[in-house]
Formats: structure tokens, C-alpha cells, sequence
């Protein structure tokens, strides 16, 4: 009887949790982007913990690479930066952000992949990085992905492409610790609870210059990640749209500029800008 009970209530608890997820993700509807930006605002999804790439400061306000793509994409829709509200998306979450109707679109270092776009459609790219690692800077054991063995302790974020590629890939010679953000895996590596943190060069590139001297980026990236623009799927006219505001960005030198603002104190030399894939 006591056991039938608690079953029941637990039953119940889950229900009403559900309810409760289901209304605080603001009734699951994607947006058009399109739509938001004629009614005068946009939502968007970056990382706030990324330096040089998507950050909120201290001071609340917030800079980046990714920053700067999304005001000057937002900008082409008609939307002032001042009518940006900037929505923290870790990696895991993006998708269902988008799905969900809780951001317009996400600018958040979002690799465009055929698994992703079951869920949401991709404008971009407008970056290409490629999967790396870091160590702390005395390391000279770790020197690319083929010297992870020994059962290393490396850390991902859950959700990432860097993280599906370990466990495709070399799941047989590390230990793959998933965090939520790649600050907490920093943080661990730092105080030796890891002994790598991969992901994308460029991300990477950014926490080196932000500890110098205690880690470094090494190895030659090992993936390519093209960085699209996500949003909601089957929304061609927004995704066509976001195209043209990269191309733009791209021709005028304002993508450089960004560029070398943003992530240009990490070092991290300027590529070729990408070509636009209209799929
Ligand atoms: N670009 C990769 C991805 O989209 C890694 C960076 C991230 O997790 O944001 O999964």
C-alpha cells in the first residue's frame, strides 16, 4: 500500500512537473525571426562565458565575435542593438530554444550539422573552426588527440559536437567528463581535476589568453566546425534573409573589423572569411 502511494504521488509530481517546464518554456511555438524584427525586437541566443566569442561582463554588457554577428545581422532585419535581448544558451539547449520560441535565433559558436538540422535550419556559415585541446602549459604529454590515452580525463560540454566526436572517436582512450560550459571545464583543468578541455580552436584560443602562462591550445585542429546561425526550421524567408546580412558583413570589412576586435587579442590568426551556403 505505501509503496502503491508514493508511486502514485510521484506520478503525480512528474505531471505537474512536466506542466510546469512545458508553460515556463513559453508555450514550445518557434518564432520567425522576421516577424520579431518587424514588431521592433529580437531575442538571441549566445554563450556567456566564451571570451572573445559571446561574454556578458561584469558590467552586464556583452562582447564578442558572436556579439558582433548578431547586432549586425539584427541590424539588416531592422532591429537597433539597443532592442536586443541577449538570452544565455548552453550548448545543449540551443536546439530546443529555438524549437521552443525562446530566442529569435542563436549566434553561440553553433556548429552547423546534419543531426541539428532534423531539429532547426542554419544561415552561415560565418566562421569555420576546427576542434582542438587544452592542457595546462607544463603539459608536454598531451600533444594532439592521438596522444590521449592512458585514461585521460578530458572535458566536453554535453551536447557538443566536440563531445560526440571524443565519444565517436577516441572513446577507448580517455575518460569524458561532460559539463554544462566550457568555463567549468577550464575551471577543472586549472585546478587539475582534468587534464584537457577540447573543443573549438577558437574557444579555446580565448581561455588561453585569459590564463597566460598556466594553459595553452596544442595539436593541429583534428574537425572542421562551420558556425551557422540557427533558427527556427522550415524558415526560409529569415534564413535567406540572415544569408544576405553575412554576405554583407563579409563584403563591407565589417566581419574583419568584428573579427579582429573580438577575438583578435587571443592571437588566433584571421582566415579566409566562409562562403555562405544557401542549401
Ligand atoms: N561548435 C561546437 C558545437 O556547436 C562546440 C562549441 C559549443 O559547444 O558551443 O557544439
Amino acid at each position: 500500500m505505501k509503496i502503491n502511494h508514493s508511486i502514485r504521488v510521484g506520478i503525480g509530481v512528474m505531471a505537474l512537473a512536466v506542466v510546469a517546464s512545458a508553460s515556463a518554456c513559453g508555450g514550445g511555438e518557434p518564432r520567425s525571426a522576421l516577424r520579431s524584427a518587424s514588431e521592433g525586437t529580437l531575442t538571441v541566443g549566445i554563450k556567456y562565458d566564451q571570451p572573445g566569442l559571446g561574454l556578458r561582463n561584469p558590467d552586464r554588457s556583452f562582447t564578442g565575435f558572436d556579439v558582433e554577428v548578431a547586432e549586425y545581422v539584427a541590424g539588416k532585419l531592422g532591429v537597433a542593438p539597443e532592442n536586443i535581448t541577449f538570452k544565455e544558451s548552453p550548448s545543449a539547449q540551443r536546439e530546443t530554444l529555438i524549437q521552443n520560441g525562446e530566442v529569435d535565433f542563436v549566434a553561440a559558436t553553433y556548429t552547423i550539422s546534419d543531426a541539428r538540422k532534423d531539429k532547426v535550419d542554419f544561415a552561415g556559415p560565418y566562421f569555420i573552426a576546427g576542434q582542438s585541446l587544452l592542457v595546462q602549459s607544463d603539459n608536454t604529454e598531451i600533444t594532439g588527440p592521438d596522444s590521449l590515452n592512458d585514461a585521460k580525463k578530458l572535458c566536453s560540454v554535453t551536447g557538443s559536437t566536440p563531445a560526440q566526436t571524443v565519444k565517436d572517436n577516441y572513446a577507448q582512450d580517455v575518460q569524458l567528463q561532460e559539463f554544462d560550459t566550457y568555463s567549468a571545464c577550464v575551471e577543472a583543468l586549472r585546478n587539475g581535476a582534468v587534464d584537457a578541455v577540447t573543443t573549438d580552436d577558437i574557444i579555446l584560443a580565448g581561455y588561453a589568453v585569459r590564463y597566460p602562462g598556466e594553459l595553452k591550445v596544442v595539436g593541429q585542429p583534428f574537425t572542421q566546425e562551420p558556425y551557422g546561425i540557427g533558427l527556427a526550421k522550415g524558415d526560409d524567408e529569415t534564413r535567406s534573409k540572415i544569408n544576405d546580412a553575412i554576405d554583407e558583413m563579409i563584403k563591407d570589412g565589417s566581419w574583419e573589423r568584428a573579427f579582429n576586435d573580438t577575438v583578435g587579442a587571443s592571437g588566433y590568426p584571421i582566415p579566409a572569411p566562409p562562403t555562405v551556403d544557401r542549401y
